[in-house]
């Protein structure tokens, strides 16, 4: 087994900043490090992304490697996945993380795959057991906790859910000793962006990074009802989701759905309004840290993952709860 040589975690940017993703990376990453005893190192791929080096620095890193190219500035990991294969060959890190995004898990597979080691995705917690790093992710649509080792094999590769790891504290004291890295992609990429598509946009605060969300389910009876929906939310200045029954019945855009086919959210407060709570929704709900159920049927499923529960027809409890919330946020 080769020696301990740290934890490289790969950050991410976003219009020009750090990604929320990479403080989460950095803060469990540490705590790692330490239990290790290695190094605490930052990856950084993109275009223009030479400010976020000092951010990285500031949240924790000892080493920022730079990959600062117009050629990563591009749509697509194939650019991305060129310029840190070598790179992690190089550094030969003993843990890599990367954040269970859209863009990092199709490149956190690749990159596994040209390594030759194994990948755990999705993980919701990380420690370290005698060397070996022991990755727990959610199984079974979220109603079981699996771990997981890769012992023989390194870099001990693994994906971190958004919002599942307690960021690391930005200190404007600390530096991180930044290595420029010269990237090197040229003709290995072969796919080129057509055309772009914005999503649909939707009033208030995105699904994905929200910190309270409001979903609509079937309950609600249907679309003309769904202004209940987006009346809590803007009471909470909370983010709007729905479940797979509403976007597959075409009352909001699919992009809003919540669970194992959907987006998975980790937000502060989730409400579930008219929502039965299958095992397939919690499944992208089910680390939220505080679940409000408002159903007619006591016994619907939701009540049992939810903390505080409200048992009886929606449209009696939402407008009076939207207005007292607005009430005491005046
Ligand atoms: C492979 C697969 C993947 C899936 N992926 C997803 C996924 O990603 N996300 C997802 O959400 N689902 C998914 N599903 C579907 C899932 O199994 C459920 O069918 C779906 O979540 C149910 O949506 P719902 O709770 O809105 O509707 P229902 O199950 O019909 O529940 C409606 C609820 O509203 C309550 N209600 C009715 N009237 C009122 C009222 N007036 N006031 C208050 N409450 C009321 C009812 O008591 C009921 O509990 C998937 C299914 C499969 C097979």
């Amino acid at each position: 087994m080769p020696a301990a040589n740290g934890v490289l975690v790969v950050a991410e940017t976003e219009r020009g900043g750090l990604a929320p993703i990479s403080a989460e990376l950095l803060g469990v990453g540490r705590t790692l490090a330490e239990v290790l005893g290695g190094t605490l190192t930052a990856a950084v791929l993109g275009s223009g992304v030479a400010e976020a080096a000092s951010a990285l620095g500031e949240l924790g890193a000892d080493v920022v490697l730079l990959a600062d190219s117009p050629a990563l500035g591009e749509p697509g990991v194939e650019a991305a996945l060129e310029a840190l294969t070598p790179l992690v060959t190089q550094e030969a890190p003993d843990i890599l993380l990367l954040g269970h995004t859209p863009d990092m898990r199709e490149l956190a597979a690749r990159l596994a795959f040209r390594l030759g080691t194994g990948l755990t995705t999705d993980c919701t917690a990380l420690r370290v057991e005698d060397g070996v790093l022991v990755m727990t992710k959610p199984v079974y649509g979220g109603s079981a906790n699996a771990e997981f080792t890769v012992p023989r094999a390194r870099p001990q590769m693994a994906t971190l859910r958004p919002r599942a790891f307690r960021p690391a504290v930005s200190d404007p004291s600390h530096h991180a000793e930044v290595r420029h890295v010269p990237v090197e992609v040229g003709a290995a990429v072969r796919s080129r962006v057509v055309e772009t598509v914005r999503e649909e946009a939707t009033t208030g605060p995105s699904l994905k990074n929200a910190k309270a969300v409001v979903s609509g389910g079937r309950g609600l009876g249907g679309p003309e009802n769904w202004h209940y929906v987006e009346e809590l939310a803007a009471s909470l200045g909370a983010a709007v989701g729905a479940t797979r029954a509403v976007t597959d019945a075409g009352w909001v855009p699919p992009g809003l759905q919540v669970g194992l086919t959907g987006v998975t959210i980790t937000p502060d407060l989730y409400v579930a309004v008219g929502v039965s709570g299958a095992v397939q929704h919690i499944a992208g709900c089910s680390g939220s840290r505080n679940i409000v159920a408002i159903n007619k049927d006591p016994d619907a499923n939701i009540f049992k993952h939810a903390r505080f529960g409200v048992v009886g027809d929606y449209k009696q409890i939402v407008p009076p709860l939207a207005a007292r919330i607005k009430e005491l946020k005046r």
